[in-house]
This record gives C-alpha cells, sequence and structure tokens, in this order.
C-alpha cells in the first residue's frame, strides 16, 4: 500500500437481503492534500445503520475508531500513529456563519452518512483530516468507537439543551444511548432518572449513574400529580411515546424556552455533534471515565452480521462493536477461506 498509488480497501457491504453482508475490496485513489488514510480499529454498531440496510451495496457503520497510517501533504492537525474517530459528518464547507459558529454539524454543504464508501464496517477509510478526532489517550479504540454517535449525541443534547448541574433531569430508554446518557448528565452533575419500560435494567442503570428508575408503564394520573418533576427530559427511543405524560412531567418555566404551552415548555430535538461538540464530548468522557459497555464481535462476515442482529433485534448490552482483527488473524483466516471448497467460499459472500 503505497500512498501515491491508492489504497485497496476490503469493506462489508450490504446485500439485497436485510441483515446480510458480503466482504468487498475497492481500489481507492491516493489521498488529498487534507486527507488521512485510517487503518480501522473498531466500529460500534448504532440503529441509524439499520435506515440504510435495505440497500444493495451500502457500506454502513459511523462510529468507527481507528489509526492514522498516512497524511496528506497540508495535514496540520494530526499525524501518523495517532488514534482518531471519524463519524456521521465527513466534511463541511467550512465558510458558512454555520461553519463559523462551530456548529457545522448543520452546514447546508456537509457530507454526511452514509454517503461515499469511507464508513466503518471496513478495514480502511479515507478521510478529511479535518473531520477526525484524536481520542484521548486512556480510551481504548473499541470503547470510542460508540462516543463518536451514540456519546455524541447524548453529549450534544445536554450542552446545547443548556443542561445545569443544578437540574433534574430523566433518560427515556436505557439502551446504546440512555446508558452512555445517564453517565453523562450524572458526571455534569445533575440529579438523574432513569425511565424504561421494565424493571430488568434498574441495577445496571443505577450502575451508569442513575440515582432513580421508574417504569414507564407505572405513570397513572396519580403518580404523576405526586412525582417531582423534572427540568429535562431526554427520550432516546425511536418509537413515539406518550408525549403528553412526559410534558406533565416536565417542570414548568424551564430555562430560556421557547413559548410552548402555557407553562412555556421546551421541545427540541438534538443531532449528534459536529467537531465542537464532539471535541468537548471526547476530552469530558476522558475526563470523567465515560465508557459505553459493549458486546465484541470481529469485523468479519460472521461479525457484522452477528452484531447487526443484536443492535437490529435491540439484545445488545448496550452496544455491540466491531473489532478489526490483527493483521496476523486475518491472515490465518484468508488462508482458512482459501482452503475451503470453492462452493463454500462462494457461500460466504466473497
Ligand atoms: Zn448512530
Ligand atoms: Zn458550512
Amino acid at each position: 500500500m503505497v500512498a501515491t498509488q491508492g489504497y485497496t480497501i476490503e469493506r462489508f457491504a450490504t446485500t439485497k437481503e436485510e441483515g446480510k453482508f458480503e466482504k468487498v475490496s475497492h481500489q481507492e485513489p491516493a489521498l488529498d492534500e487534507y486527507q488521512v488514510y485510517v487503518k480501522v480499529k473498531a466500529c460500534g454498531v448504532c440503529h441509524t445503520d439499520c435506515l440504510f440496510a435495505g440497500e444493495e451495496g451500502r457500506i454502513l457503520g459511523h462510529e468507527a475508531v481507528g489509526e492514522i497510517v498516512d497524511v496528506g501533504t497540508r495535514v496540520t492537525n494530526v499525524s501518523k500513529g495517532d488514534l482518531v474517530g471519524y463519524a456521521y459528518m465527513k466534511s463541511s464547507c467550512l465558510s458558512c456563519m454555520e461553519c463559523y459558529s462551530g456548529n457545522d454539524i448543520m452546514c447546508r454543504k456537509r457530507s454526511m452518512f452514509p454517503e461515499g464508501r469511507n464508513n466503518g464496517y471496513a478495514y480502511g477509510a479515507i478521510c478529511d483530516a479535518r473531520f477526525v478526532y484524536p481520542i484521548p489517550k486512556g480510551i481504548e479504540a473499541k470503547h470510542a468507537g460508540p462516543l463518536m454517535c451514540a456519546g455524541s449525541t447524548m453529549f450534544s443534547a445536554i450542552y446545547q439543551g443548556n443542561v445545569r448541574p443544578t437540574d433534574r433531569i430523566a433518560i427515556v430508554g436505557i439502551g446504546g444511548l440512555g446508558h452512555l446518557g445517564l453517565q453523562f448528565a450524572r458526571a455534569w452533575g445533575c440529579h438523574v432518572t432513569a425511565i424504561s419500560t421494565s424493571r430488568n435494567k434498574e441495577a445496571e442503570a443505577r450502575k451508569f449513574g442513575a440515582h432513580d428508575f421508574l417504569v414507564s408503564s407505572e405513570f397513572t394520573p396519580e403518580f404523576i400529580e405526586k412525582a417531582e418533576k423534572f427540568d429535562v427530559i431526554i427520550s432516546t427511543v425511536s418509537v413515539d411515546i406518550d408525549y403528553d405524560v412526559y410534558l406533565d412531567l416536565l417542570k414548568p418555566y424551564f430555562a430560556k424556552v421557547l413559548p410552548f404551552l402555557l407553562d412555556q415548555k421546551n421541545f427540541t430535538g438534538a443531532i449528534l455533534g459536529g467537531r465542537k461538540i464532539n471535541t468537548l464530548m471526547l476530552d469530558f468522557a476522558a475526563r470523567h471515565n465515560i465508557r459505553a459497555q459493549i458486546e465484541e464481535y470481529p469485523m468479519t462476515v460472521e461479525g457484522v452480521e452477528k452484531a447487526y442482529h443484536r443492535m437490529h433485534e435491540g439484545t445488545a448490552r448496550y452496544r455491540a462493536v466491531l473489532v478489526v482483527p490483527s493483521d496476523t488473524e486475518k491472515e490465518v483466516q484468508a488462508t482458512a477461506v482459501s482452503e475451503k471448497p470453492k462452493e463454500q467460499k462462494s457461500a460466504e459472500g466473497h
């Protein structure tokens, strides 16, 4: 792999059948002056990947972390050997008011996952060096992966929502996002309540930082009337919840809000962060020892399918992460595959 001649990158592409992947190999050009070549070490499997899984030939994954092995001629912010993450946003125009103000995630000319092929279910990626994030020392690649989307989204909601350390905050849904949300909110200084559909995650939710644990099926009108209300409720679930109930659980006159109903309650959405938020988030996560609880799967066709299945059925505790085998392990696998009879080879989808 010589930089001037480009790169051969092996990746795991979607097929016509959702949840089934195949290993593919692409020839990529040499680096542009602002690009880096990242050798992937790990990638988290996020629910958003499902949105594109029905399209054949897509490369999924937007929670990737790896080592920089090559840099373009004008790259100054990172160097060979650095461990970096890359995420949902791949680039932006760098010259609009959103980009100037640190809100580049809202840039109208941004490039977002799953555009292109340089995503996370792969052994390598060519990235714009200005949109990769050095991982603080002490955070392993497999733990840093889930911070790139799930962590960024939760941190963005707290940071951009102007949550104060004195606030009572509730996190609805204790999964890949929620279990990180509990950790960020606790480290922020808040009083933290986990809200789930069942009791079976209570012990773990408390371990992640929840002071209280509520089960949403127990939200009767009497319960809501007596309950101590929240300054902020963050929902991490991908289905509709009973918003009327949750609005009743909010304190009136929360913070500086848009007029919403007579009590000036605020209802807003949060997308994951751009460069400012991600940089602050990684620094904060390192300082407070915030880590995803992960299930590890090898970055192989079988491993990708298993991890995807765990995420898709909602059973991963709490984030499935694909870990790239070492080069030696990859060679052993390649030899094993080439020794198989022909019909088995094609069954693997190579
Ligand atoms: Zn995601
Ligand atoms: Zn812009």
